[in-house]
């Protein structure tokens, strides 16, 4: 679980923390405020009990989120289905439907649905708004939201390429144009969240046309622990053939897949210096990633027609200048040249590593998912 206390106008970060193996009797919080960071370690049974202890830090910072003028909290809600395209706030129907809708994101909406009702409880006056991963894909063109199986079947059960990463995307593309100097409504571009889990969008002015993953976050690129692409017809042949349940095949393709499935390891740090040492798995796991990578930047570029910009961001996106070289190798022809010196370079912030005569301008934009969400809370209760 991860928060900031973040000023929604300035971007101050007034705190921020990260709860890591709740459920475990070795759960830790580390929380940063005001420049010092207070831990702790023990156990941690549940995001109900993550959200307390951090509350308590806070309250130890001297500071009583109950009594401060907290403006709104905002919620990052993984699976918004069909129903929402905006954020909104959080009331008895959106908790409902938001609980309606984990049969699409099984991992992901019931853990929201306890932190919404546990900062409900917590924080009575304060309003909280739901800040969904799948609105800036709410609108995709039908084309590209459209699975090619039986429409009824699809119809009637809601199956349809929904998108996630969203606010990460439409942040990036913002960050972007802004970089750029350039209005968004005419700014084309490809954007690469590479994170632990990664994506691909195509945005046209402002508008996202395409995107990587689908129904749930599995579709599209490898990623630190999920396959990314399969053919389909692997689940029935191993239902058939390894004898595998549904969750057992469930399990597999999200968290023992990808890059972890290939090498035994899902942090590209450490992937990056096995391959530095010849490693057989580690070197075979990086080329399929670069290789997927690379299908779906030809993708978009053809769905685009025009491309003013691919821009790179997330942990992988901002930190590994290799898998922007390789990802963006031998593509002069296509108006796209790295420049290997700015690549290389270490930076914090929004920059521009294609050379000065590159026809399509690379970048890397940081994410700031905290922000993004921060904003939008606060529009919404402004
Ligand atoms: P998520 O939010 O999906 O968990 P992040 O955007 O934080 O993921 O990215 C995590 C990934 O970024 C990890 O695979 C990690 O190895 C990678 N990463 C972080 N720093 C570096 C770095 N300096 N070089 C290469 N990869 C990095």
């Amino acid at each position: 679980m991860k928060y900031q206390l973040v000023h929604p106008d300035s971007g101050e970060v007034i705190a921020s923390g990260v709860v890591e193996r709740i459920g475990d009797h070795d759960a830790s919080v580390e929380h940063t405020q005001n420049g010092d960071t207070q831990n702790f370690s023990g156990a941690i049974t549940n995001h109900r009990e993550a959200l307390q202890r951090a509350l308590h830090l806070f309250d130890e910072c001297g500071t009583d989120l109950r009594t401060s003028d907290l403006l709104a909290v905002g919620h990052r809600v993984v699976h918004g289905g069909k129903s929402f395209s905006e954020p909104v706030l959080v009331s008895d129907e959106v908790i409902a439907e938001v609980d309606r809708l984990s049969s699409l994101a099984p991992l992901h909406n019931p853990v929201n649905l306890i932190g919404i009702e546990a900062i409900r409880e917590l924080l009575p006056d304060v309003p909280a708004v739901c800040v969904f991963d799948t609105a800036f894909f709410h609108d995709l063109p039908s084309h590209s939201a459209t699975y090619a199986i039986d429409h009824e079947v699809a119809e009637r059960h809601n199956i349809r390429r929904y998108g996630f990463h969203g606010t990460s995307h439409e942040y990036v593309s913002g960050a972007a144009a802004e970089f750029l100097d350039r209005d968004p409504a005419d700014v084309n571009l490809i954007v690469l969240h590479l994170g632990n889990g990664a994506s691909a969008s195509a945005v046209r002015g402002g508008r996202a046309v395409d995107t990587s993953m689908g129904l749930t976050p599995l579709e599209g690129l490898v990623m630190g622990t999920r396959s990314g692409d399969i053919d389909p017809a692997i689940v029935m042949y191993l239902r058939r053939v390894a004898d595998m349940d549904v969750d057992a095949i469930d399990t597999m393709l999200n968290k023992s897949s990808g890059l972890k499935g290939l090498c035994g390891e899902n942090d590209f740090r450490t992937i990056t210096s096995m391959v530095d040492d010849g490693d057989e798995a580690a070197t075979l796991a990086y080329d399929v990633y670069i290789h997927r990578l690379r299908r779906y930047i030809g993708a978009y570029l053809v769905d685009l027609g025009r491309v003013d910009a691919i821009v790179f961001t997330a942990g992988v996106g901002e930190n590994a200048p290799t898998v922007r070289r390789d990802g963006l190798a031998n593509l002069e022809r296509f108006g796209i040249v790295v420049d290997d010196d700015a690549n290389a370079a270490r930076s914090r912030d929004a920059r521009r590593i294609s050379t000065g005569d590159s026809e399509i301008a690379v970048l890397v934009i940081p994410t700031n998912e905290e922000l993004a969400i921060a904003r939008k809370a606060a529009a919404l209760v402004r």
